[in-house]
C-alpha cells in the first residue's frame, strides 16, 4: 500500500508505465520458457533421470562462453528432478552449488544446499566432506560444480574430485566456460575414475536472443514498451559480445530503469545506448569491488594521481594500509600488487627518458580505458567501511 505522501508524488509525477514487473529480466528466476535450449534441457533431463531408475547418471562436464545458459538450463532440470524426487519421495539426492576457491567453502555451499551448516572453523577439510558424505548416507547422489573452473584454477578441489569420484553412489557435474578446465587435473587417482562426458553449449546469435528477449520481455514491460526492433538492436549487440544472453538482459534492464527514470513511455535506441555505458560503469565497479584489499589501496593511489613515483605509491599504499588496517607490507610484496594491477589492466608502468644524459623516470599510471571516476568512487565507498571519508580524503591529497 502506498501512504498518501507517496501517492501525492506520483500524481505530480505521473506512475511511469514501463515494467510490470522488473524481476522476471533477473537472473535470480527460473523461467518456465527457455528459448533455443530444448536439445540441451532432454539431454540432461535423460542423463540426471537415471538416478529416478536406480541407475547412475554419468559424470559430465559441460562448457559454454558466459552467458549461454549453461547455469539457467541446469537449474531449470534439477528444480523438475527434485519436484519427481519430492513427489515419490524417493532415496536420491540432488546437490548443487556455484564453486568456491578453497575446498572448504566449497564443502560449505554444498552441505547448504542440502539444509546442513558445516562450520568454517574448527573441522578438517576430511571432517567437513565427512559431514556432507553423512547428509547423503549412501543415497545415490548427483553433486553439481557450477564454475568449477574457480576452485580448480586456485589450485584446489582435486581431492574433492577424488573422494566424490570413488564414492559409487555419487556422479559429478562440472559447469565451466575454461575449455580447458580438465588439464588443470593432473591426478591420475582423479583421471581414472572421473572421465566426464563432454556436452557443450553454444553462444546464441541473435536471432535467438531476440527470441530470449522477447520471452522475458513480454512478463517484464508493459505492452508496446518495447519493440521487436528494439530488441533486435539489443541483441546484436550482444552477440558482438560473444552472444552472452546475461549482458543482453542487462541492456534491456537498464534501457528500462532509464526510460523510468525520465518518465519515459517506451525504450527507443537512445535508452539502450545510454544502458551500455551503465552496464560497463557495473562491470567496472564489480570488478574493482573484487580485488584483494591491498589492491584496491594501491589502485586508489594511483588513480587519485596523474601519475606517480612506484615507489612514492607503495610508501603512500603502505601508510594507508596502516591507517586502514593497521598493517605494514614489505615493498616486495606492493611490487608483486602492483604487477597483478598491470596485468588486469588497471594501471600501466611507464618509463621515459628525461633527456640526455639525465636518466629515466619510471611512474604509474591509470590506464586510459579506466573511467577514473568509477574506480576512485567505489574505492572511497569501500573505504568509508573502514574510515570517515572525510578523513580519507584528507590521507588522500
Ligand atoms: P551461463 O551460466 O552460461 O553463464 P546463465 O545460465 O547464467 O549463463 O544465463 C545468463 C542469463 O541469461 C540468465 O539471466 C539466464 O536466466 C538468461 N538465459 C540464458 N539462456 C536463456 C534462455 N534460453 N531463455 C531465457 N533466459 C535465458
Ligand atoms: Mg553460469
Amino acid at each position: 500500500m502506498y501512504k498518501q505522501t507517496d501517492l501525492k508524488i506520483f500524481e505530480l509525477f505521473g506512475i511511469p508505465r514501463i515494467f510490470k514487473d522488473r524481476k522476471y529480466l533477473s537472473s535470480k528466476i527460473i523461467p518456465d520458457e527457455l528459448p533455443h535450449r530444448l536439445a540441451e534441457l532432454k539431454e540432461l533431463a535423460n542423463d540426471f533421470g537415471h538416478i529416478l531408475r536406480g541407475s547412475a547418471p554419468p559424470n559430465l562436464m559441460i562448457y559454454g562462453p558466459t552467458g549461454s545458459g549453461k547455469t539457467v538450463t541446469v537449474l531449470r532440470v534439477v528444480h523438475e528432478l527434485k519436484k519427481v524426487i519430492s513427489n515419490q519421495d524417493l532415496p536420491v539426492v540432488v546437490c548443487y552449488a556455484v564453486a568456491e576457491p578453497t575446498e572448504m567453502k566449497t564443502l560449505i555451499a554444498l552441505g547448504r544446499d542440502l539444509g546442513i551448516e558445516i562450520p568454517e572453523k574448527g573441522l578438517s577439510i576430511v571432517d567437513a566432506k565427512d559431514k556432507l558424505f553423512d547428509k547423503i548416507g549412501g543415497r545415490d547422489a548427483i553433486v553439481i560444480l557450477d564454475e568449477i573452473d574457480k576452485l580448480l584454477r586456485a589450485g584446489r578441489g582435486v581431492e574433492l574430485l577424488y573422494w566424490f569420484t570413488r564414492a559409487e553412489n555419487i556422479s559429478v557435474v562440472g559447469i565451466t566456460n575454461m575449455v580447458t578446465v580438465v588439464e588443470l587435473v593432473n591426478d591420475a587417482r582423479v583421471l581414472s575414475s572421473w572421465n566426464p562426458r563432454k556436452m557443450v553449449f553454444q553462444p546464441y546469435n541473435t536471432r535467438q536472443l531476440v527470441d530470449i528477449l522477447k520471452s522475458r520481455a513480454k512478463k517484464a514491460f508493459y505492452e508496446s514498451v518495447i519493440s521487436d526492433e528494439i530488441l533486435e538492436y539489443i541483441a546484436s549487440i550482444a552477440t558482438r559480445r560473444g552472444g552472452d544472453a546475461r549482458y543482453a538482459l542487462d541492456l534491456l534492464t537498464f534501457a528500462g530503469d532509464v526510460a523510468v527514470r525520465n518518465n519515459l513511455e517506451r525504450i527507443t535506441e537512445k535508452e539502450v545506448d545510454k544502458a551500455i555505458e551503465l552496464v560497463e560503469r557495473e562491470f567496472i565497479k564489480q570488478t574493482v569491488k573484487a580485488l584483494k584489499f591491498p589492491e584496491k589501496i594501491l589502485l586508489l593511489i594511483v588513480a587519485c594521481k596523474d601519475k606517480i613515483h612506484p615507489v612514492e605509491a607503495f610508501n603512500s599504499s603502505n601508510k594507508l594500509l596502516n591507517y586502514l588496517r593497521g598493517e605494514n607490507l614489505t615493498q616486495r610484496r606492493w611490487y608483486d600488487y602492483k604487477n597483478n594491477l598491470e596485468l588486469y589492466g588497471y594501471v600501466s608502468l611507464i618509463k621515459k627518458g628525461k633527456g640526455r644524459g639525465k636518466g629515466i623516470e619510471s611512474f604509474l599510471t591509470l590506464n586510459e580505458a579506466i573511467e577514473r571516476e568509477i574506480v576512485v568512487e567505489t574505492l572511497m565507498t569501500e573505504f568509508s567501511y573502514y574510515a570517515p571519508i572525510g578523513e580519507l580524503k584528507e590521507f588522500l591529497e
